[in-house]
């Protein structure tokens, strides 16, 4: 059993963990090679009343904690995700892990089986895990196709009620560029995603007329004041540029709300030239992206001819963080049919990531994709990052350094939320089973 003996009163140290300096504000301490710097946090009731370089040799205090070089990261963010579709696998699997036989397994999943209680016992039994792994805020996509518009949003609006101050909670429609050219239709649906704060979102296709549904989803968007998330490329077309054709219509319409694009897979099978233009474009326009290592690993390149896969489905973060466009990762799809597996742990998103796309040597500011980026992204203050004066939402691993860290689960790690350690014990797969059946 892995705890520490935080007192009842609410006051105690820290003592001697270990901060990365990415995502810890104002630390004067000089970071070692993986960047980390060894750190007394002060904790006062819900509140890090003050972070101080661990000085060696000094005595504990007597409310200190040693915590002998573990890491301690602020509370993970997860910017994308479909809590709406969690774990409805056992009842609606992929058959062959197409990103085809993933639409018309949910497809026919939705239309039969979501009802406000269904999808609300999913959603609550996918936020208990993500809190339980140490997340404290996440973005979900909302299938929103009529009439799951009419299910859905009153149940996240109920949900997120539910979880305030525990997982800050957001929303974006999700629905075809395609369905968006039933103005009407589309124009209410804008309406209604304003109502419950929400963000517009789309999954963008190359259809001939993109530009044209583009402009009218970013008019609406002005119109509401709202933020945009956008599917894009989720594909290995190389004529697949959706990424460059929001990049454009934001540069176009001056827009001055946040945009995330998640996805972006052609990028990386496209020319090299292509690539730069298209990333100039979106540093100018000022988007963020998501890649969703995970699930892309899983869909791309998947091949039902007894071949193996040849590239990796993510998309060119290096190139994008080198020009300064926010890039995050996130979970995406868990135990549905676009993803058979995941759990909402941020931990595993980011072991998976430094693996798939090469997040090491040096880390420099990685560890930022998994919070402190996707916080701003999502608007939120004082969430992804350590500071003094800050919510002491934190998560202490066994893990001393990067390879410690990202060589084993981490089951044991101790998430503390508003200066008190959670119960991190995961719901039973078993608990949706009456969900599950025919
Ligand atoms: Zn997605």
């Amino acid at each position: 059993m892995n705890t520490l003996p935080i007192p009842s009163p609410g006051i105690y140290v820290l003592r001697n963990a270990r901060l990365h300096a990415s995502l810890t504000v104002g630390i004067d301490g000089s970071a070692d090679a993986d960047g980390f710097v060894n750190a007394d946090i002060a904790v006062e009731g819900s509140r890090i009343i003050s972070i101080a370089p661990h000085r060696l040799g000094t005595p504990p205090a007597p409310d200190a904690i040693e915590l002998n070089g573990r890491i301690v990261l602020p509370c993970f963010v997860d910017c994308h995700t479909h809590l709406d579709k969690g774990h409805i696998w056992p009842r609606n699997s992929n058959p062959d892990g197409s990103f085809a036989g993933a639409l018309r397994a949910t497809h026919a999943d939705r239309t039969e089986r979501w009802s406000a209680k269904d999808v609300s016992r999913r959603m609550d039994f996918a936020l208990r895990t993500a809190f339980a792994h140490g997340t404290s805020a996440i973005r979900t996509h909302l299938d929103s196709a009529a009439p799951q518009d009419a299910i859905s949003w009153p149940v996240f609006e109920n949900i997120r009620e539910h979880w305030r101050g525990r997982i800050d909670l957001q929303a974006a429609c999700l629905v075809g560029i395609e369905e968006t050219r039933d103005q009407v239709w589309f124009a209410g649906l804008a309406r209604r995603v304003a109502e419950a704060k929400g963000i517009l979102g789309a999954v963008t296709y190359m259809v001939p007329d993109l530009e044209a549904l583009l402009d009218r989803m970013f008019a609406l968007a002005i119109k509401h004041d709202l933020d945009l998330d956008f599917h894009a490329d989720e594909t290995d077309a190389i004529d697949a540029i959706s990424l460059r054709k929001i990049a454009e219509a934001a540069l176009r319409h001056r827009f001055e709300g946040k945009v995330l694009v998640g996805h972006c897979c052609s990028l990386a099978r496209q020319p090299d030239g292509d690539v730069l233009d298209t990333l100039d474009k979106v540093a100018r326009a000022e988007l963020a992206v998501v890649s969703l290592p995970m699930c892309n690993l899983y869909l791309q390149d998947r091949r039902n001819d007894q071949t193996t896969p040849r590239w990796r489905g993510v998309t060119l973060l290096h190139e994008m963080d080198a020009r300064g466009i926010p890039v995050a990762v996130a979970s995406d799809n868990t135990r549905d049919p676009f993803y058979a597996y995941g759990d909402l742990d941020m931990l595993e998103v980011y072991r998976t990531a430094t693996r798939i796309l090469h997040l090491d040597h040096p880390v420099g500011d990685w560890p930022r994709t998994v919070a402190q980026t996707p916080a701003e992204v999502m608007r939120l203050d004082d969430v992804g990052v350590l500071q003094r004066g800050g919510s002491a939402d934190l998560v202490v691993f066994k893990g001393r350094n990067w390879t410690e860290l990202l060589s084993r689960p981490e089951a044991d790690r101790i998430v503390i939320r508003d200066g008190k350690p959670i119960d991190t014990s995961l719901p039973d797969y078993a608990e949706l089973d009456d969900l599950m059946g025919a």
